[in-house]
């Protein structure tokens, strides 16, 4: 039997671990951390009965991915699914709200109602062919076509040239301006705009879903997979030099896919120099410094829907949100931050002791800023939800130069496993149809890295394991694995 290895336990990694051992390879998953998981993580660490998530919170992509609707993800564990996606308040007690319901939400933004509507209903309708889209590797001709021509459309139509006039009330053009900042980039861009359009699609298509107890659920759920085929994983092994790890003999088949940053392909004795050159030139981008708060009760929101959305984009206008992340992009940070926050708590009282709440809340910052955001992201709550301070018990922060010792994948605090730029969407972290196949043989790279990209689907992990099984002959559909 061949045996895969698989550096790190994030989603990717267990995606790709799941797919080979079902697929009847002896796989053993090796994970730098103490807790199994990487972005899909929940620990206490606040309180005790405080169930904070680690990185990844609320799941807009994870039930659309193919390789987790095959796996079964949606029965496996209990999802929330919210009436509202996103929330952004504004000042005076004002707030744009993103409704699962496109109709409800335009209803909400008056006159750009109609222009929230055209953009986005018809990404949202085809939300399959969207993700095919932006799935891959990108350098193939697209499964739905139009669908494609329209995202692009949108995303020159919402980017530098013309976003202004694009949405002209002060809500619609937070509500967009807020889920574009996501992309951690200059605003507005191409690629801002490519992240926003595709999670604001998502929100009227499946909804900004959550697992109820937290992200370690998706963990939990793979890796109960994994063992149930025969796989293993390793925690408290941290892999820094490929030279010194045994996971055996590429000509007897055996195969290892990295779920950490390329950088560590770098250690390859046998890589080829072209290739480490191109490893080299990729870019990592800014990081987030982020807070976990366990509070003595719900976040006291000025507007009430607010109080209703586990998703909460603060900053205020788009002018203020485009402002915070330029400073960033300028090596600064924003008085007045872009604070990306979740509280979990509102539809999930099993994450925190009766009555109580948690709040997780990042900003984004230069690489490898050693800022503790606490006060920022304080100040910035408190601006739309007056007592907020007050219902602090406990706060745990990890800035973006530690969180590289939270994740080894995690350059300089980047949770994006690489800048977000129009260029680095085809060049993943090279440009090639096949970017998770390395010139080393046998070996892989199976993490955010490679296309898709960010987020919770697990896709990068499964067309690395698509990939080194069809290389050796054994090509396999997800519908082979899991039907
Ligand atoms: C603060 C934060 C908030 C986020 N919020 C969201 C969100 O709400 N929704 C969403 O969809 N996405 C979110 N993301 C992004 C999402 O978590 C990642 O895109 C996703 O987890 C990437 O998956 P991955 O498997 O490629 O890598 P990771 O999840 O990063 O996992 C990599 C794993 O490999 C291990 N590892 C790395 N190098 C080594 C090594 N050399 N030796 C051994 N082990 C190693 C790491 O410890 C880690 O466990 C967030 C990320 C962060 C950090």
């Amino acid at each position: 039997m061949s045996r895969a290895t698989i550096v790190g336990s994030g989603p990717n990694g267990l995606a790709a671990a799941v797919a080979l051992a079902r697929a009847g390879y002896r796989v053993r998953v090796l994970e730098a951390a103490e807790t199994i998981g990487g972005g899909v993580r929940t620990l206490e660490s606040t309180l005790p009965g405080f169930r904070h998530d680690v990185c990844s919170a609320v799941h807009p992509a994870a039930l659309a991915s193919p390789f987790f609707r095959a796996f079964g993800l949606a029965e496996r564990i209990d999802w929330i699914r919210p009436e509202i996606s996103y929330a952004h308040p504004l000042d005076d007690a004002r707030a744009a709200i993103a409704w699962r319901d496109i109709d409800r939400t335009a209803r909400g933004l008056g006159v750009d109602g109609a222009a929230w509507t055209r953009r986005l209903r018809p990404l949202a309708r085809h939300i399959d062919g969207l993700g095919d889209f932006t799935g891959n590797a990108l350098l193939r001709v697209p499964h739905d076509p139009v669908t494609a021509a329209r995202y692009v459309a949108r995303m020159i139509d919402q980017s530098a040239l013309f976003s202004r006039r694009a949405l002209r009330t002060e809500e619609a053009a937070a509500l967009m301006a807020g889920v574009v900042a996501h992309a951690n980039t200059r605003l507005p861009s191409l690629s801002g705009a490519a992240a926003g359009l595709l999670l604001a699609a998502h929100a009227h298509a499946g909804g900004w879903m959550y697992p109820r107890g937290g992200a370690q659920r998706i963990a939990d759920a793979l890796v109960s997979d994994l063992v149930a085929h025969g796989g293993t994983v390793e925690t408290g092994t941290h892999v820094t030099d490929l030279r010194t790890l045994d996971w055996g003999d590429p000509a007897r088949g055996d195969l290892l896919l990295l779920n950490s940053s390329p950088r560590l392909a770098l250690t390859h004795p046998d890589i080829p120099s072209r290739y480490a050159k191109a490893l080299t030139a990729y870019r990592y981008g800014p990081g987030a410094a982020k807070v976990d708060f366990a509070l003595d009760g719900p976040v006291p929101w000025a507007h009430a829907d607010v109080a209703r959305a586990p998703t909460v984009h603060i900053g205020g206008t788009r002018d203020e949100i485009w402002a915070s992340e330029n400073a960033v992009a300028q090596g600064r940070v924003s008085d007045r931050p872009y604070v990306l926050a979740v509280q979990p708590s509102v539809f999930d009282p099993s994450r925190a002791p009766d009555g109580r709440a948690v709040f997780w809340a990042y900003i984004h910052v230069p690489a490898g800023s050693d800022l503790d955001p606490t006060s920022l992201i304080t100040a910035q709550v408190e601006r739309f939800a007056p007592g907020f301070r007050d219902r602090i018990v406990a706060h745990h922060a990890v800035p973006a130069s530690s969180r590289e010792a939270v994740n080894p994948a995690e350059i300089g605090g980047d949770i994006s496993g690489g800048v977000f730029s129009l260029v680095q969407a085809v060049r993943r972290p090279t440009l090639s149809p096949t970017p998770w196949r390395t010139p080393m043989r046998g070996v892989y790279l199976a993490s955010s890295a490679t296309p898709p990209g960010p987020g919770v689907n697990g896709m990068a992990g499964w067309h690395a394991a698509r990939t080194a099984l069809a290389d050796a002959g054994l090509p396999h559909a997800l519908a082979d694995l899991f039907g």
